[in-house]
C-alpha cells in the first residue's frame, strides 16, 4: 500500500500527529501494537481536559475522532522492518503487510527498566510510581518513599514532601552530600541507607519495605525513577542518531521533530527529554505539522 505518511505507534504522540495530517487531507496509516507506556495505570492525570480518563478511553476517543476523516487508517500490527526506498521508505509488519510512505513518523515510545526488587513491577503505575504530577495527588498524605536509582532521585525526593512525609532510600549507593543533603533535610526528607530488598503489601497496595538489615519501614507509596531504553529495532535499521539524557537514550531530533535521517520524524517519549502525555501530544502535533510542510516545500 502507498501512503503519504506512515506513523509507527498509535498512542498520544502518533495519534496527535495523525490528526494534523488527516485534516491536511493526507493519506495516513498508523501502525500500532497497542502497548502504551501507561498501560499499567488505571487512569491518566494532569492532561488538559482528560484528567482521570483511562488510557483505553483516551485511545478510543482519539480513534473515533480520527476515523471521521476518510484518509485515516489504523493497522493493529507491529512494524518489524523499515528501509529507505525510491519513493521514501518501505516498512513491513509482523503480519506481512508492506507499506510505502513518503514520510515516516516514529512514535513507538520507550521501555521502562525497573529495579529487580520483588514487589516493584506488580505495583508499577498504582502505588509504585515515577511521576508525581501523574499519580502523586492520589497518594497524598501518606508515608512515601523514594527508591534512589541515580542522583536524579535526589531531585525527586526534594519534591515529594509536597505530597507526604518522605524517606529517601539511598540503597547505600546514591548518598546526597553538601548543599543537596542540606536541601533535602530542610525539606524534611528522612534518609535510609540500608538497601530495600523487597516491597511489601497486599495486591496493588504498598504497605512497607523490607531492608537488607532486617528492618521494615512502613510506607504507602514508593517513587522509582526507571531507566528508559529504546528497544525498537527500527531505530538501528534506520541508523538514527541517539542522544543521551539523565534518564537514558532518546532519538535525536531538531525543533521540527525531524531525526538525523531526512524524511524520518520522531515524536513522544521516544525523542522527548521531558516525558508525559501532554508533551507527547505536543511533539506529535509538531511532527504532524512539520511533515505536512515538508511534503509541500521539500518535494
Ligand atoms: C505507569 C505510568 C503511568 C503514567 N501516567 C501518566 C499520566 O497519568 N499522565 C501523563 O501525562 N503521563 C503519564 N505517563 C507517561 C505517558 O504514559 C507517556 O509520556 C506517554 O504514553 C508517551 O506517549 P507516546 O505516544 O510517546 O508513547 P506510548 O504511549 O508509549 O505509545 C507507543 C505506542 O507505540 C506502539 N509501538 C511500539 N513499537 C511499535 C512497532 N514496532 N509497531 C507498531 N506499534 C509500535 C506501542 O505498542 C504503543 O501503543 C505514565 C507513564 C507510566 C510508565
Amino acid at each position: 500500500m502507498n501512503v503519504d505518511v506512515l506513523i509507527i505507534g498509535g498512542s498520544f504522540a502518533g495519534l496527535a500527529a495523525a490528526m494534523q495530517l488527516v485534516r491536511a487531507r493526507k493519506k495516513v496509516v498508523v501502525i500500532d501494537a497497542n502497548s502504551p507506556r501507561n498501560r499499567f495505570a488505571e487512569a491518566s492525570h494532569g492532561i488538559f481536559c482528560l484528567d482521570g480518563k483511562t488510557p483505553a478511553e483516551i485511545r478510543a476517543t482519539a480513534l473515533a475522532q480520527l476515523r471521521a476523516y476518510p484518509t485515516f487508517e489504523l493497522m493493529e500490527d507491529s512494524a518489524s522492518a523499515i528501509e529507505p526506498s525510491p519513493e521514501g521508505f518501505t516498512a513491513t509488519t509482523e503480519r506481512g503487510q508492506r507499506l510505502i510512505a513518503k514520510r515516516v513518523i516514529l512514535a513507538m515510545g520507550i521501555t521502562d527498566s525497573l529495579p529487580a526488587i520483588p514487589g516493584v513491577q506488580e505495583r508499577w503505575g498504582k502505588t509504585v510510581i515515577h511521576c508525581p504530577y501523574c499519580h502523586g495527588y492520589e497518594l497524598s498524605d501518606r508515608s512515601l518513599g523514594v527508591l534512589a536509582t541515580s542522583e536524579m532521585s535526589f531531585h525527586q525526593a526534594a519534591m515529594i514532601p509536597d505530597w507526604g512525609a518522605t524517606t529517601l532510600f539511598t540503597q547505600g549507593q546514591f548518598k546526597p552530600e553538601g548543599d543537596t543533603l542540606q536541601h533535602l533535610l530542610s525539606r524534611g526528607v528522612t534518609l535510609e541507607h540500608s538497601p530495600i530488598v523487597e516491597v511489601l503489601g497486599t495486591d496493588a497496595d504498598v504497605e512497607g519495605v523490607l531492608l537488607l538489615d532486617g528492618r521494615t519501614v512502613p510506607i504507602q507509596g514508593l517513587y522509582v525513577g526507571p531507566r528508559i531504553t529504546l528497544t525498537s529495532p527500527l531505530i538501528e535499521q534506520l541508523k538514527l542518531e541517539i542522544e543521551e539524557t539523565p534518564l537514558g537514550s532518546i532519538v535525536k531530533v531538531d525543533a521540527m521533530k525531524e531525526s538525523s535521517v531526512k524524511g524520518i520524524y520522531a515524536a513522544g517519549d521516544l525523542s522527548n527529554p521531558m516525558q508525559n502525555g501532554t508533551f507527547a501530544i505536543a511533539s506529535g502535533t509538531m511532527a504532524g505539522v512539520a511533515v505536512h510542510r515538508s511534503l509541500i516545500f521539500d518535494e
